[in-house]
């Protein structure tokens, strides 16, 4: 370390060639000069503290018996300070520790001892840069540290200290490049998916993520949750009969995640088990799927649900009859009555646009399920004419009850009551029947 004190020696000349004086009794200017006087001498003290700590810490070798600190009955250079000082002891290692970072880094240091920047904007850039100059860098790396330091000092000259540390986090962060690595590989690592039995009728989902699995997972939930930041599903010509979708964030997100693995089931990509999709089998008795009462059970869980669930289902993805004799044996199996073909799904969304049929509501077509608009237990045909895609909360949301939709001239229209609201009939979708419509003479009623 060269000799430090001549920037001290000025600005206490400066400070000195004021004083004494009774600040109370200056005018407004002379206070301000005042002020910076003060601030000029008391950063050049500090760095004359830091040079002395630094000149003791430098004779107070741990391993040195015959160290100062030991003369001078302590086993540290920060407990010789705080002795010498009465400091405390957590000021007193600051201090030796805001020493030893600057020894690290030379501009920052030197900037310091001439008074250029404070000891807390020194601080903010050591600490940060710290994390990654201690590391065991390669030479250019070590030359990106030096012209990120000497931007650091720089910037330090002309803002506070605040500052200085957010930026100097940013480029800590930017040079960090085998930290980040290293945390990558440990979040790879350490990644896992669990969802455990259902148990009072849900099951918890819990795991860990790496960033880029995650962000593929929140780009699709959020991109469906609130695409527009729209908060309610609404007519378009209607405004004031806007249904409010009253879902949480969070319920979205949980329909939305079914609907994409319930999409991933069907494709054709997928892998068969032997020579089905891996679909969901929900079994439930005739009676009770005909009378909406009673229970269901999803394969491989032993708990009921709704029959309601069964029905849903039922008319998304088909039936087959199973008849079972009275010791619980299977007699007969009736056809399997399949759901709607990859055709019939295309036309559909062809017919009524891209989302679900529901006004305001984005989920894409192809995450969507057909619904039989007559349902299959009433005759309802598995057929185009009968057929809607509705993302599955807005299917449950037809069966359960604010949601209607019917069949007019083979197009649908949806209708929506809840307490006082009625928005009445009205045709929906914005696919190719949309189109037809509004260039069709007037005078065919859809009809009330
Ligand atoms: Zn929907």
């Amino acid at each position: 370390m060269s000799k430090v004190g001549s920037a001290a020696c000025e600005a206490l000349s400066r400070l000195g060639a004021v004083l004494p004086v009774d600040p109370s009794a200056l005018t407004d200017g002379q206070l301000l000069d005042f002020v910076s006087r003060v601030e000029a001498a008391s950063r050049q003290v500090e760095a004359l503290k830091l040079a002395a700590a630094r000149a003791v810490s430098e004779r107070s070798e741990r391993d040195d018996p015959d160290s100062l600190a030991r003369r001078l009955g302590f086993r540290t250079a920060a407990g010789a300070i705080q002795g010498m000082t009465k400091s405390s002891g957590k000021e007193a290692a600051k201090l030796i520790r805001d020493v030893e970072d600057l020894a690290k880094l030379p501009q920052v240091e030197a900037a310091v001892l001439d008074g250029r920047i404070g000891r807390e904007s020194a601080a903010a850039i050591s600490g940060e840069l710290k994390k990654v100059a201690g590391k065991d860098f390669d030479r250019a790396e070590v030359r990106q540290i030096a012209a990120v330091e000497a931007e650091l000092v720089e910037l330090a000259t002309s803002v506070g200290a605040d500052e200085v540390k957010a930026r100097a986090a940013e480029k800590a962060a930017a040079l960090n490049v085998r930290a980040v690595e290293d945390q990558a590989k440990t979040a790879m690592d350490g990644r896992f998916f669990w969802i455990g039995p259902t148990v009072d009728g849900a099951a918890k989902v819990s795991g860990l993520l790496p960033a880029g699995h995650a962000a593929v997972v929140r780009g699709v939930l959020d991109g469906l949750s609130n695409p527009k930041g729209k908060k309610t599903v609404s007519f378009a010509p209607d405004p004031d009969a806007a249904p409010a979708d009253v879902r949480t964030r969070g319920q979205k997100a949980a329909d939305h995640l079914r609907d994409v693995f319930a999409t991933a089931a069907r494709s054709a990509e997928m892998p068969d088990m032997g020579g089905d999709h891996p679909t969901v089998w929900i079994s439930t008795t005739a009676a009770e799927l005909e009378s909406g009462k009673g229970l269901a059970f999803y394969a491989g869980t032993p708990e009921p649900v709704p029959v309601q669930e069964a029905r849903q289902a039922a008319c998304a993805g088909g039936i087959q009859t199973v008849i079972f004799g009275k010791d619980g044996d299977a007699l007969n199996l009736g056809l399997e009555v399949r759901g709607f073909t990859k055709r019939q799904r295309r036309a559909i969304a062809l017919r009524d646009g891209g989302t679900c049929i529901i006004p305001g509501c984005d989920v894409p077509a192809q995450w969507c399920e057909v619904h039989h608009v007559t349902p299959y237990q009433e005759g309802g045909p598995t057929d185009v004419c009968n057929g809607v895609l509705v993302c599955w909360f807005h299917h449950h949301e037809i069966d359960s009850g604010p949601w209607h939709l019917r069949m007019t001239h083979g197009t649908p229209e949806v209708r929506y009551t809840h307490g006082s609201t009625d928005t009445g009939w009205k045709p929906t979708g914005n696919g190719t029947a949309a189109r037809i419509r509004a260039a069709a003479p007037p005078g065919r009623d859809a009809g009330e």
